[in-house]
C-alpha cells in the first residue's frame, strides 16, 4: 500500500551540512534547533500540554538521502566502514520508506507568530521535514536492560584542540562559549567516513552555526587529536 505524509514542520538547525552531523540525537548536546511548525499544525492548541515534558520523540524524513533509494545491506560506521549488515538491523539514513526517528530536549515553546519548539542535542540538518512529534514516556521509552551487541555504547570521543587564533576569534564572538563547546562536541565524534582515515594530511572543513570551521587530525604523543585550524 503506498501512503503519503505530510510535513508538520521545518527544522532550522545549527548543522547547516549533513557532512559532521552526529550519528544519534544527545552526542552533541549543545546542538539547538528549531522546530518550526506549518500551517494547519501551527496552532497552539495542537501542542497544548506538550511543555510539561523534557523531551520528544521526532519522526523525520531522511530529505537530503532519499533520491539516492536504498540497499538491503549498508555498512554502518560503527562496524569500521567494511562489514556489512541488513538495513533494518542498522540506523542507516537510506531506507525504504526515508523515515529518521530521533529523540531530542525540548528547551521552551514559543508561542507568538505560529508555533516553535526550541530544541537541543538533535542529529538534524538545517531545512529536514518532520513527519510526527511525540512526548518521550521515560517508563515506556527507556530500557536500561537493553542490548545492542557491536553497539553497546557511546562511539570513544576524540580530543579536540583548539590553534591560538580560533581561541582569540572565539574569545572575541558573541556566543564563542557556546560556540566552543559545540565545535568540541562535533569534532570529537570523528566525522570522517571510514574510508577517509588513512589520510592524514586532509583538512576538513564544515558549516556549523555559521561558522566555517577548517579542522585537521594530528598525531599527539601517538594519539589522534583534532585541532581546529581556522574559523571563517
Ligand atoms: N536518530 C536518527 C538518525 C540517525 S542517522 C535515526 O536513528 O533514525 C544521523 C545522521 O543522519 C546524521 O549524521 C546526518 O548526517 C544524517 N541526517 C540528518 N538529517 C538528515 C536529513 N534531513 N537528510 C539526510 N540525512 C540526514
Amino acid at each position: 500500500m503506498n501512503w503519503s505524509l505530510d510535513s508538520l514542520g521545518i527544522i532550522h538547525s545549527c548543522y547547516q551540512e549533513k557532512f559532521a552531523v552526529p550519528r544519534q540525537p544527545g552526542l552533541a548536546p549543545s546542538a539547538r534547533a528549531t522546530l518550526e511548525l506549518l500551517p494547519p499544525y501551527n496552532q497552539p492548541e495542537c501542542v497544548e500540554g506538550l511543555e510539561d515534558f523534557s523531551h520528544l520523540w521526532l519522526t523525520f524524513l531522511f530529505h537530503q538521502n532519499l533520491e539516492q533509494g536504498w540497499k538491503p545491506r549498508v555498512r554502518p560506521p560503527r562496524l569500521g566502514g567494511n562489514q556489512k549488515i541488513g538495513v533494518f538491523a542498522s540506523r542507516s539514513t537510506f531506507r525504504p520508506n526515508g523515515l529518521g526517528l530521533s529523540v531530542v530536549k525540548l528547551e521552551s515553546i514559543e508561542l507568538q507568530q505560529g508555533v516553535k519548539l526550541h530544541l537541543s542535542g538533535v542529529d538534524l540538518v538545517d531545512g529536514t521535514p518532520i513527519v510526527d512529534i511525540k512526548p518521550y514516556l521515560p517508563w515506556a521509552d527507556s530500557l536500561p536492560d537493553a542490548t545492542a551487541s557491536w553497539a553497546p555504547e557511546p562511539p570513544p570521543l576524540l580530543r579536540v584542540v583548539f590553534d591560538a587564533r580560533v581561541e582569540q576569534q572565539l574569545a572575541h564572538h558573541t556566543e564563542g562559549v557556546w560556540l566552543r563547546q559545540l565545535i568540541t562536541e562535533v569534532l570529537a565524534q570523528d566525522p570522517r567516513p571510514a574510508y577517509q582515515k588513512n589520510d592524514p594530511q586532509r583538512i576538513y572543513g564544515v558549516m556549523l552555526a555559521g561558522a566555517n570551521v577548517k579542522f585537521a587530525f594530528h598525531q599527539q604523543n601517538e594519539q589522534e587529536v583534532i585541532v581546529v585550524l581556522e574559523l571563517g
